[in-house]
């Protein structure tokens, strides 16, 4: 411990990869005892993560990829296994095969690269599926073909038995270990708030654990697949990574009570005796867990791509701020939400001869002087007030709750500060100014001809010289109406 923390200050060009190796060994190193004790306690039902988890930590941290990760891992599963009682010769023999499975899967990985990560495309769900499918049966001819015999396994009875738990291990462990990689990181869950309450996620949960639940009484081969309608009710309520720990947690259920006998396969209840009906059940789990996998990715790009469009129809692509239509829809459910009365101020800001901006230096400094503008009205508003960009170089603003007096201030100091900005192009120091109208309403009032006065305010500014903030001179008026 010592000697590593000190190399970490010397130097940590050595000390990083070894560093990373030794962490991915000790995380092999314990989930292959995981593994070793769940298969003496599940009986004949293997759960194995280790290969998943070293996979895709290979996979996601390129620089684990190492001689010496390799060399760690490799005696990190014969240590598990020698310390659990294993021989040897048995011991290299199944540690070889665990290796040229996760060796496989890396080297597709690699080779797509590019078109793996990030995974955005629904063909990202079959290239995931391919890796799963070829690490498992490279897994499955080194374990159960070549080194089958020595473990007393028919080379083919083997092989399918092997790769069949090798892609029911990969199909639910890689998921989870490659998690944000796997589907892109969203700031809250899958759906919004709206699309679920904390009620209908809490029932979902209930249904796939009465539909688990269910199995056993059910029995026969359909029961297997019985946690499927509510885990795709879970997969659009929860993220993507919960909805992903819901599939594994239902798969791994599924795996450990056939096995045992608690889910009866067959109407005598015989319970799975053969290599080959072992095998045949962990493949179909393993395309249960594949299946459960593409549809959760697949709902993550759906989210996504909605989201995106939804942004871009909202918002200006310039300025970033909410377009005309999205920044009425905004003031319009802000102000129904209002009891009567409660005032609110409308500004109606216009850049001073932004035409000739334009005309002097270009289409591309107009821009850019728009964008500084709305980033400037955005830093001079509070929480709660709502900017839009209506068009060209006007924007609007509603400040809810705010009266004429509070109006007033807010625009003297926006358009100050505006005023204040020199911006560079080249050696030209281009002086900016806004012209700004307002009007005071109280609600209910009519979004659209609130704004119509505020542009009368504005344009008095205008016509009184620019740079500089008009109240509508209705606005006492108005505030003594109610309108
Ligand atoms: P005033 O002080 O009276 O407001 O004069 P102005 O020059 O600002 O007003 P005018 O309406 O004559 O010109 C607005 C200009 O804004 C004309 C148009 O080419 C330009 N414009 C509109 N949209 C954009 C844009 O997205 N980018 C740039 N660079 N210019 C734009
Ligand atoms: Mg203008
Ligand atoms: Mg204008």
């Amino acid at each position: 411990m010592d000697s590593s923390a000190a190399g970490v200050s010397t130097n940590s060009g050595f000390a990083r990869p070894l560093i990373a190796a030794a962490l991915t060994a000790a995380i092999v190193f314990a989930l292959a005892l995981l593994g070793i004790h769940s298969r003496t306690a599940f009986d004949l039902a293997s759960l194995w993560p280790a290969n998943a988890a070293l996979l895709g930590i290979l996979a996601i941290y390129p620089k684990t990829n190492s001689a010496l990760t390799w060399v760690l891992s490799a005696l990190a599963y014969m240590a598990a296994d020698l310390l659990s009682g294993g021989d040897l010769l048995r011991s290299a023999a199944l540690n070889a095969t665990n290796l040229v499975g996760v060796a496989t899967g890396l080297a597709l990985i690699r080779l797509w690269a590019s078109r793996f990560f990030p995974m955005t495309r629904p063909s990202s769900v079959v290239r995931l599926s391919v890796v799963v499918l070829a690490a498992s049966l490279a897994c499955g001819i080194a374990g159960g073909f070549v080194a089958g015999p020595l473990l007393g396994l028919d080379r083919l009875e083997g092989f399918f038995l092997w790769t069949a738990s090798e892609a029911v291990n990969y199909a639910i462990f890689l998921p989870l270990v490659m998690g944000g990689r796997l589907i892109k990181a969203r700031k809250s869950a899958l759906a919004d708030e709206k699309d679920g309450s904390l009620a209908e996620k809490a029932t979902a949960i209930a249904a796939l654990a009465a539909s688990c639940g269910l199995m056993p009484f059910v029995g026969g081969a359909g029961a297997l697949v019985l946690y499927l309608p509510a885990f795709i009710w879970c997969s659009t309520l929860f993220s993507p990574r919960i909805a992903l720990v819901l599939s594994g947690l239902a798969a791994m259920w599924v795996l450990f009570a056939v096995p045992v006998g608690l889910i009866p396969l067959y109407v005598d209840n015989v319970p799975l005796d053969s290599p080959w009906d072992l095998a045949s059940f962990r493949m179909g789990i393993a395309s249960l867990a594949l299946g459960s996998l593409a549809m959760v990715m697949l709902n993550a790009f759906w989210q996504e791509a909605h989201d995106e469009i939804e942004h871009r129809a909202n918002h200006d692509f310039l300025t970033g701020l909410l377009n005309r239509r999205q920044f009425n829809a905004t003031a319009e459910a802000s102000l129904v939400r209002q009891r009567d009365g409660t005032p609110n101020v409308a500004l109606a800001v216009d850049v001073d001869h932004f035409k000739s901006i334009n005309d002097t230096h270009g289409h591309p400094l107009g821009d850019h002087v728009l964008q500084v503008v709305a980033g400037l009205l955005t830093a001079g508003l509070r929480k709660g007030d709502i900017l839009g960009r209506l068009g060209g170089e006007e924007f609007a603003i509603i400040l809810p709750g705010a009266g004429i007096e509070e109006g007033t201030r807010v625009a003297e100091r926006i358009r100050e500060a505006i005023a204040a900005e020199t911006l560079r192009h080249g050696e030209v120091a281009i002086a900016t100014s806004v012209s700004i109208g307002l009007v005071e309403f109280q609600a209910p009032a009519n979004l659209p001809r609130m704004l119509s006065l505020a542009d009368e305010a504005l344009y008095e500014a205008k016509n009184a010289g620019r740079n500089r903030v008009v109240a509508h001179k209705s606005a006492a008026l108005l505030k003594a109406a109610g309108a």
